[in-house]
């Protein structure tokens, strides 16, 4: 396949899928089901360029995965999207498929390049075997057809058509509104579209994520700073001094969250909310906290147990330790078992013994969501 580039989107926002993990996410072993799609394709068929549309926000994380592939931002919408990835497309042919039809059909995506010779765009469908009804009038079933993915499209063809301002849900329909040739094949039952939880059970080829665990240490350090509130684990600690900074200074959620980005291999804390930006300018840390959570959740991960370490000469934290890790527990959605805080001093010694500030040690574990435990 010399002349073909395959496009494989997978920027959705997935909100109909209702789970904390975006569905292209859901690990496979230990890779993410869009990269366990991509080489699914890739050990079957030789392409001239393999596409992958992913969310602008994940797209630098997604190029840690491989490189082997084009990158590309997706838009507002899947023409958006697959528009984008088209400037990417210099082949004769262009075979774009939704990563949440997930498993391969080697067989029909055979009978689509077969039948590529007299189209514009090559389609499989489903035949449908139910009765059907248009309002209260049955029609001709045998006249109904269910479209599947991936088609196979002339890329001059689809670039022209994607030209319109119209929404198109697929690629034949923008072709067949220009005058272009389409042509259909069988499609597969395998070819099931991913679409809510419950399809994960009809879904034949998906593989449980493995149990590997991952390690994130994180650090942060504030001096003292007089007349303002402190904040430590998102809890008010009863004295009169808190902490210079351009958020509100939470240094023990601040470790927290380089702790948590640190197993994902997400960064750090400035590189997601940096300390010049005016939106972040006293902002409550648990806000911080819960949009790294959503992250994390959303690209694959849990976590899994949460241990860190205050060092303070004062103030004293012994009282405070219990409802820092109940305040932690509820943002997290995370057992009391799981969340360990340690307080200690610095025996006096350097800026933390001259009490002119506090250092937090933070160290998070996580693993794979496992979406068998909600289908
Ligand atoms: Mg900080």
């Amino acid at each position: 396949m010399q002349n073909t580039t395959l496009i494989l989107l997978a920027a959705g926002s997935a909100t109909r899928f209702g789970l904390p993990t975006k569905k292209q996410w859901l690990y496979q072993g230990d890779k993410p089901l869009w990269l366990w799609v991509a080489e699914s394709f890739t050990q079957e068929f030789d392409f001239v360029k393999i596409v992958i549309v992913g969310a602008s926000s994940e797209i630098d994380y997604m190029k840690n995965f491989s490189s082997k592939y084009f990158f590309v931002s997706g838009g507002n919408s899947r023409q958006e999207s697959l528009s984008n990835a088209l400037k990417e497309v210099d082949s004769e042919w262009v075979l774009v498929n939704d990563v949440a039809r997930c498993c391969i059909d080697k067989d029909m995506i055979e009978r689509i390049f077969k039948n590529k010779e007299q189209a514009d765009v090559v389609v499989p469908a489903l035949k449908v075997v139910d009765t059907v009804y248009l309002d209260s009038n049955p029609v001709n079933r045998d006249a109904i057809k269910l479209i599947q993915t991936p088609q196979l499209s002339r890329s001059s063809m689809l670039k022209r058509a994607l030209e319109s301002n119209y929404e198109f849900t697929d690629e034949s329909s923008a072709i067949q509104a220009i005058g272009g040739r389409v042509v259909f094949v069988d499609g597969s039952p395998n070819a099931h579209k991913l679409t809510t939880p419950q399809d994960i059970s009809k879904i034949p080829c998906l593989k449980p994520p493995s149990n590997r665990s991952f390690t994130g240490f994180g650090i942060d350090t504030h001096a003292f700073e007089d007349n303002k509130p402190m904040y430590l684990c998102g809890v008010e600690i009863g004295v009169d001094y808190g902490f210079k900074a351009h958020s509100d200074g939470d240094v023990a959620i601040h470790a927290l969250i380089d702790a948590l980005l640190g197993a994902v291999g997400l960064g750090d804390i400035g590189k997601h909310f940096p300390d010049n930006d005016n939106r972040y300018k006293g902002i409550d840390s648990k806000e911080l906290l819960k949009s790294i959570l959503k992250m994390i959740n959303g690209v694959g991960f849990e976590i899994w147990h949460i241990d860190m370490t205050i060092v303070a000469q004062k103030p004293r934290l012994k009282e405070y330790k219990e409802i820092m890790r109940e305040s932690l527990s509820n943002i997290m959605n995370l057992g009391k078992a799981h969340i360990n805080i340690k307080a200690t001093t610095s025996e006096k010694l350097g800026f933390i013994g001259r009490k002119e500030g506090v250092t937090v040690h933070c160290v998070a574990t996580v693993g794979y969501f496992d979406y068998r435990r909600v289908v």
